[in-house]
């Protein structure tokens, strides 16, 4: 007998944990951390329902923290085994993990001295040390490359165009006659620059599918028409213009479009300051890794001046990141984490949110209760460690740099199948964009679609 167990992302998008059992192996699919609603984040300090040293692996279908900020604390609970991931995921979990713990004992002090939290004393979810032992654990597989577990499945990996190393993740149940799930992982988008389009499936028993823009269609790509058009607005009225980047993966398109624009002297020349250490260190591996990239992008091959701009700063020190938060003199700056809910991205918009001149662009998904999604639905006023911050700033959003297939992505991709899964789990997204995506599979493609809820198990 084959279980399926969603431990996160069914009906929100973050928290992805997928429990797979199967002839007595137990493994789990993607190890991500919950954020944004505070009900959501308090999940990830109950225990998890299965003991972490009865898992026999850990597949990993991404980088991103939603997909793999758990991992740590797995580890730190009891976890021995095997954490399968691509190389490019591997490289990337190397610079976030560890990261990730730095922020949360850095976070956990501030709450402390400050005493902005009612746990005494705060404590974090994970240390640096435990994110530095779970990279131990990792195992990386490249694409394309089936690989046997334990005799109870075959893992393979292929390219999801989502992010640098991101991909589905097919297991194939031994025991169950060869019968075939796919996790789609973060489906990326087709005919996007930096990577490559997401690899067509043409089949699988049972696939989970990723449903972030289920009921949007992103806008059609202008070119860099309206990103240019945000930034000349900022620069000629005197402001900064902020965008709170995912570290990893955004930044590295962001960067791509500012550069692109200067070199068609679309826009005027500023300083640029990347103020993510995680963010710097992670454009190198893009660079490292250009054969994975977009066709477009091979050219430049190992050249880590792909992803920079005429007047670059990569910031490092806590110090330079307060002078450049401090000077007023127009700039951009591009800073995690995406959704504001931690990094030095909340430094910066402390600093310019009240004042009318500046800027806050988003250019990814902001989640349900993160500042991030306050700000585009206008909020006046945002808390920012314990403070209440003035919103006077003009706030935009750019969804068409999304690294997120939209609806009719989705249905590109769904239509490279060559007979529908026999069950088709909507997960990693809001219930409307659920709702509207089972709507409109059911209408155009006629499959079984079932949206689980957290905790649901399913037999195969
Ligand atoms: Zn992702």
């Amino acid at each position: 007998m084959t279980t399926l167990t969603f431990l996160g992302a069914a009906q929100t998008v973050t928290g992805s944990k997928y429990f797979l059992e199967t002839g007595g192996r137990r493994v789990l699919v993607d190890c991500g951390l919950f954020q944004g609603l505070k009900e959501l984040r308090e999940r990830n300090w109950q225990p998890l329902p299965i003991e972490p040293k009865s898992l026999d692996a850990v597949v990993v279908t991404h980088a991103h923290i939603d997909h793999t900020g758990y991992l740590p604390r797995l580890v730190k609970d009891g976890f021995k085994g095997s954490i399968f991931c691509t190389p490019g995921t591997a490289d990337l979990c190397r610079i976030m993990l560890p990261d990730s713990g730095r922020l949360a004992e850095d976070d956990a002090r501030e709450a402390n001295r400050y005493g902005y939290t009612k746990h005494a004393p705060a404590l974090p979810l994970f240390t640096e040390a435990d994110a530095l032992q779970t990279l131990t654990h990792l195992q990386p597989v490249g694409y394309d490359r089936p690989i046997p577990i334990d005799g109870a499945i075959t893992l393979s990996f292929a390219d999801a165009g989502h992010l640098l190393g991101s991909a589905f993740a097919r297991i194939r149940l031994e025991n169950e006659a060869g019968r075939e799930i796919l996790f789609s992982g973060d489906l990326g988008r087709f005919g996007r620059p930096v990577l490559p389009d997401p690899t067509t499936v043409e089949t699988a028993d049972v696939l989970l599918l990723e449903s972030t823009y289920g009921d949007r269609t992103h806008e059609a790509d202008d070119d860099g028409e309206r990103l240019a058009g945000i930034i000349k607005t900022t620069v000629e009225g005197g402001g900064k213009l902020i965008i709170p980047a995912f570290a990893i993966g955004r930044v590295e398109e962001v960067i791509y479009w500012l550069k692109r624009l200067e070199d068609a002297h679309r826009i005027p020349i500023v300083p640029v300051y990347v103020d993510s250490p995680m963010a710097v260190h992670a454009l190198r591996h893009y660079a490292n890794h250009s054969r994975d990239l977009d066709p477009d992008m091979q050219t430049r091959r190992g050249q880590v001046s792909t992803f920079t701009t005429r007047r670059f700063t990569a910031v490092g020190s806590p110090q330079q990141s307060k002078e450049v938060q401090a000077s007023s003199a127009p700039c951009i700056v591009v800073s995690a984490s995406g959704m504001a809910t931690g990094g030095r991205v909340l430094d910066h918009l402390k600093a310019v949110l009240p004042k009318a001149r500046n800027t806050v662009l988003f250019v990814g998904y902001q989640a349900a209760g993160t500042r991030g999604r306050q700000l585009i639905e206008g909020a006046e006023t945002v808390k920012i460690h314990g403070q209440l911050v003035n919103v006077a700033a003009r706030i935009e959003r750019i969804d068409s740099m999304s690294a997120h297939a939209d609806a009719d992505e989705i249905m590109r991709w769904l239509r490279g199948f060559t007979r529908p899964p026999e069950k088709t789990y909507l997960v990693h997204g809001e219930p409307p964009a659920q709702a509207a995506l089972k709507s409109r599979i059911e209408a155009e493609l006629g499959w079984n679609l079932h949206v689980p809820d957290y905790l649901e198990q399913v037999q195969m």
